[in-house]
C-alpha cells in the first residue's frame, strides 16, 4: 500500500515538474488559443480554417522559440525581437498562416515605387482574422473582456495602417457590430456572409 502511495506521489511530482516547464506553458497556450480560434471559425462556418488554424506554431521552428522565450504576460515574439533584434519563428509564422493581415504585405502595385503595402485579402482569411482576434482578446484579459475589447484592441494597435481599405472596411464591420450588437449576431451574420462568399466564389470560378 505504501509502496504505491509513494509511486503516485513521485508521478505526481513528476506531472507538477513538467507543469513548471516553459515548454509545457507555452504548449497550453497555443492550445487554449487554437481551440478557442476553431471554436469562432466554426461558428462563422468555416469549419476547414478553424481545424488549420495556427498548425505552424507546432514545427520545430516556431515552437522552440515560443517554449524559449515564453513569459507568460505578453507573447515571446516580442521578446525574441528584442533579443535578437528579428523574430524568426514570427517570420516563419506570417508566411504561411494566411489570416495575418502581414502575409498579404507585397509591392504596392499602383504606385510602383517599391513601397510595401497590404494587398486585398480573401474574405475568408478576414473573417478568420476576427476570429482570431476575439480568441486572443479573451485569453489576454480574461475576466476584464467585453465584447468591445477586440475593437479597442486593434483601434490601440498599428495594424489598421498596414490592412489593405477593403480588408480594413471589412474587419472594422466585424469588429464593430460584436461591440453594439454581440456575439450572437455577428457571427450568426459572418456566417451568411461566408456563405453568400462561397457562392460567389463558385458562381466566378474563382
Ligand atoms: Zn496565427
Amino acid at each position: 500500500m505504501n509502496m504505491i502511495r509513494s509511486a503516485k506521489g513521485k508521478i505526481n511530482g513528476v506531472k507538477e515538474k513538467i507543469r513548471q516547464k516553459k515548454w509545457y506553458k507555452h504548449l497550453s497556450t497555443i492550445n487554449e488559443h487554437k481551440l478557442e480560434v476553431g471554436k469562432n471559425c466554426f461558428r462563422c462556418g468555416l469549419y476547414k480554417q478553424g481545424i488549420l488554424h495556427d498548425l505552424s506554431k507546432y514545427s520545430w521552428t516556431e515552437f522552440s522559440v515560443g517554449a524559449k522565450y515564453y513569459q507568460g504576460t505578453r507573447s515571446p515574439n516580442e521578446a525574441e525581437r528584442e533579443d535578437k533584434g528579428y523574430t524568426s519563428s514570427w517570420l516563419h509564422h506570417k508566411g504561411r498562416n494566411k489570416h495575418h493581415l502581414e502575409y498579404w504585405v507585397d509591392y504596392d502595385l499602383v504606385r510602383k515605387n517599391g513601397n510595401l503595402v497590404g494587398m486585398k485579402m480573401p474574405d475568408n482569411y478576414i473573417v478568420e482574422m476576427f476570429c482570431d482576434r476575439v480568441a486572443a482578446s479573451k485569453i489576454y484579459h480574461r475576466d476584464d473582456y467585453t465584447d468591445r475589447t477586440p475593437l479597442d484592441y486593434y483601434l490601440h494597435g498599428k495594424s489598421k495602417f498596414l490592412l489593405h481599405p477593403y480588408s480594413r472596411k471589412k474587419l472594422e464591420m466585424l469588429l464593430y457590430m460584436l461591440a453594439e450588437k454581440g456575439e450572437e449576431e455577428t457571427f450568426a451574420y459572418a456566417k451568411r456572409y461566408m456563405k453568400a462568399y462561397r457562392k460567389y466564389k463558385k458562381r466566378h470560378h474563382i
